[in-house]
């Protein structure tokens, strides 16, 4: 921390008249036009107090000139002022978080798992997920890149890693004024596939080249619910990526699961992990193709399954791009309701932060409604516990997900 900021003359965020009520309800973001003036000059991600039009002290926060969200709040607290000290309790209370919510499975941590979910661990723009000996980071504001030293540090004396592993290769960094970013951040270079377990089956994982950091982590709770309702299913597994519902499938007694995805790297790891696993090879099928046209070439040959799941990529950032991301999903909804057979399982899901849980039960609700298909809700997913949503953010609540039965 430079002089300048320990003798006080830390540079202010002031707002205008009446934008502080989101911070007062502790929403961490506050977006550039609730700002009225910045006093003093900092650099991006230095901190900042935001200060309501009236004077009001609000909080601690990191500066990002470049972005919308131009502030992301550190701390709440005047005492607590950022640095190294706030950084590693932030990461002591994520870390007693898994502690708590994994602890019905076996000793220590689970070997995948997020260790840190950015804004709802009180740590905004840091993701760290965790892969055996592994940690891959994602620094993703101007602020967690301030930090970027200190953070490392922490990450070291508090988990004892083989490798951190930097994935920055974010768009949401270029939002932010930030070059994208790879490569080993501390130790030595990571194997090119690393072993997970997850539910008693073996994962790998390309930490390098994977989507997001490697692995969807997030969907483990969804792949348990999957298991347990495969048996005897013919099973339509759709954007299947590296097949972590085809083998949780599989693995609870599905008849034949037929796994679809438009990368043939995916499938090929699909492939690896039915065999690493010992599942009958037989019983799978494993077909390269885009889920739009492939659900329409399924329909045209008259096909039909007892239990399909639906994970589509991120159709919609932001909530501008919700419309669109909106005929995506009603498009593949609708063709996926009318190729089940009668008391045939839906599980769809959407990771799109820009559309919620509601608006998606609307979409899915108006897919039924063209397939003439009267569906129910028999259940509904959202990420597994090692992705909190804070009680303050309700954007962290982007993973959500409807089991349907139908007649
Ligand atoms: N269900 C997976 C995660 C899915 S990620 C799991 O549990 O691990 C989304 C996947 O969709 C990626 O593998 C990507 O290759 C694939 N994909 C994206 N667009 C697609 C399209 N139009 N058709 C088929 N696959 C697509």
């Amino acid at each position: 921390m430079g002089e300048s900021e320990a003798l006080g003359s830390m540079a202010r965020l002031w707002l205008r008249p009446g934008r502080e009520k989101s911070l007062l309800r502790r929403h961490p973001w506050v977006y550039s036009g609730a700002a009225a003036k910045i006093e003093g000059d900092p650099l991006p991600g230095e901190t900042i107090e935001i200060i309501s039009a009236g004077g009001e002290w609000l909080a601690w926060g990191a500066y990002s000139p470049a972005s919308q969200i131009v502030a992301r709040v550190w701390s709440w607290e005047k005492p607590e002022q950022p640095g190294e000290a706030l950084i590693s309790q932030r990461l002591k209370a994520a870390r007693d978080l898994r502690v708590a919510m994994f602890k019905d499975q076996g000793n220590g941590l689970p070997d995948g798992l997020r260790l840190v979910h950015g804004e709802s661990d009180g740590l905004p723009g840091l993701v760290v997920d965790r892969y055996g000996e592994t940690l891959v980071v994602q620094v993703l504001s101007a602020g967690a890149e301030r930090w970027r030293d200190e953070i490392c540090g922490e990450l070291v004396a508090q988990h004892r890693p083989a490798t951190i592993y930097e994935r920055s290769d974010v768009d949401v960094r270029q939002l932010e004024g930030l070059p994208l970013r790879t490569g080993v951040m501390w130790g030595s270079e990571p194997p090119e596939r690393i072993e997970i377990e997850e539910h008693g089956r073996r994962l790998r994982v390309d930490v390098r080249k994977g989507h997001k950091t490697g692995f969807y982590l997030d969907q483990r709770a969804a792949r348990r619910k999957i298991s347990a309702l495969s048996r005897d299913r013919e099973v339509l597994d759709c954007f299947c990526y590296t097949g972590g519902f085809s083998l949780a499938a599989l693995a609870g007694g599905a008849r034949s699961v037929l796994a679809m995805d438009s990368s043939a790297e995916a499938l090929h790891e699909a492939q690896q992990h039915v065999k690493l696993n010992g599942l009958d090879e037989g019983r799978v099928e494993s077909w390269q193709q885009d889920v739009f046209q492939g659900l329409r070439a399924l329909r045209d040959r008259g096909r039909s399954y007892d239990l399909i799941v639906l994970d589509p990529p991120k159709f919609a950032a932001t909530a501008a791009q919700a419309q669109r991301a909106a005929r995506g999903y009603k498009d593949i909804n609708l063709l996926a309701l009318k190729l089940l057979r009668p008391g045939g399982l839906l599980a769809t899901f959407s990771c799109s932060g820009g559309v919620s849980a509601e608006l998606f039960q609307k979409i899915v609700a108006g897919a039924a409604l063209d397939a003439r298909v009267d569906a129910r809700i028999v259940d509904t997913f959202q990420q597994d516990a090692d992705h909190p949503v804070a009680l303050n953010f309700p954007e962290g609540a982007y993973l959500k997900g409807l089991l349907l039965w139908v007649p």
